[in-house]
């Protein structure tokens, strides 16, 4: 039986499944399942049952990751500049939290850390105490400012409620056990210690509704059940600091004190839920008869991005793709399922139909910009 990952409820009601047998992640790979999603009607929580292809999928995963940077990721471009993801992660974190002198902060479930890294340009005096699961890691964390501790597979014991704070930044979607998960959280803090945490918010981004690797869609009401419930007090969850994502945090308290949830955000969180499985279910249907519709001709999609290889697993016939054109220079010659990702310029004249698999909220314009295509009668599907 399903039971809910936040207040183990069986009060799961399911509201999507993807189509077929395929499954879409974070890093656009396909993987072979059905994304289930299921909401809580006692906690307002969002979950996808986790796939048994996963943990494959991670093992990969984690290989590609390591040969970029994270902080290399844009977050915005403000007044013409860039801003890097862990750039804005350690300024809202600093504005957010008194980080007294040589205090003792973790981050859990670390990766390569880079917002911790950043954080210690500015306070020098943190100690820095750093835990993942894979020893992969080490030598990016060899690179900090200051020599951190580090711990994998499992927190040094030694470190149990002696942390002022304790980090985490986008780990706990992807954590089916939350109760292990805070556990640890809980045994690291000191008393009185703070748990500040990013997670995705997916009434803010619809695509992380979809993520098959993202087994927790946490919504406000959610979070401060799961940590009233593990006995934090102080709770805030920030919607606004920081794009597409909840920014929580939350202090240890010797008593547990647990609010029951409120109806009316559980009811509104619960439309906003189906509204966005009626939204992809849509999707799903439209791109299939306009694939129907296509008697004659070649058919590609633009966009070599999530939401072009959505509509790759949303087709019946997949294998119709001639073509995935995309502009980023960086994938153009690379294949998805076999098909070699273009430039608009090089897609061939036997091309005649056009998926086009971007944000809906940009697509027309980034299409009508193509100057390469001003004079092509290409039948294009937008989503
Ligand atoms: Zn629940």
């Amino acid at each position: 039986m399903t039971t809910c990952n936040v207040c183990d409820s069986t009060a799961l009601s399911g509201i999507y499944e993807s189509p077929d047998n395929l499954s879409i992640t974070t890093m656009n790979k396909l993987i072979v399942g059905k994304t289930q999603v299921y909401f809580c009607g006692n906690c307002g929580h969002l979950q996808t049952s986790e796939l048994p292809n996963l943990v494959e999928y991670y093992a990969q995963e984690y290989a590609i990751n390591l040969a970029s940077e994270d902080d290399d990721q844009l977050y915005k471009v403000v007044n013409g500049k860039p801003v890097y993801r862990a750039e804005h992660q350690a300024t809202v974190l600093m504005s957010k939290v008194k980080l007294p002198a040589r205090c003792k902060v973790l981050d859990y479930g670390c990766a390569k850390s880079p917002t911790l890294r950043k954080a210690m340009l500015a306070h020098p005096d943190i100690e820095p105490f750093l835990f993942d699961v894979t020893d992969k890691y080490i030598p990016f964390w060899k690179r900090f400012p200051k020599m951190p501790q580090w711990s994998v597979h499992q927190p040094n014991p030694a470190w149990n409620g002696t942390m002022d704070v304790v980090l985490s930044f986008y780990a706990l979607e992807h954590v089916a056990n939350l109760r292990e998960a805070i556990g640890n959280v809980k045994s690291l803090l000191k008393p009185g210690g703070t748990f500040y945490f990013l997670v995705p918010n997916v009434y803010e981004n619809t695509a992380d509704f979809i993520v098959a690797d993202h087994i927790n869609h946490f919504s406000a009401s959610s979070l401060r059940a799961l940590l009233q419930r593990e006995g934090f007090n102080n709770i805030e969850v920030d919607e606004k600091a920081h794009e597409s994502a909840y920014v929580v945090q939350a202090t240890l308290a010797s008593v547990v004190t647990e609010d029951k949830p409120a109806s009316d955000e559980i009811a509104a969180c619960r439309e906003a839920a189906i509204k966005m499985a009626d939204y992809w279910k849509d999707i799903v249907s439209r791109i299939r008869e306009f694939e129907a519709s296509i008697s004659e001709g070649l058919v590609s999609v633009y966009g070599a991005g999530f939401y072009g290889n959505f509509i790759a697993t949303a087709m019946r016939q997949p294998e119709r793709i001639q073509y995935f054109v995309d502009q980023n220079q960086h994938l153009q010659g690379i294949e998805i399922n076999g098909k070699r990702i273009v430039a608009p310029g090089e897609l061939p004249e036997e091309v005649t139909h056009l998926l086009v698999g971007l944000n809906p909220r940009i697509a027309k314009a980034n299409i009508a910009a193509i100057s390469a295509w001003h004079d092509r009668a290409l039948n294009y599907f937008f989503l």
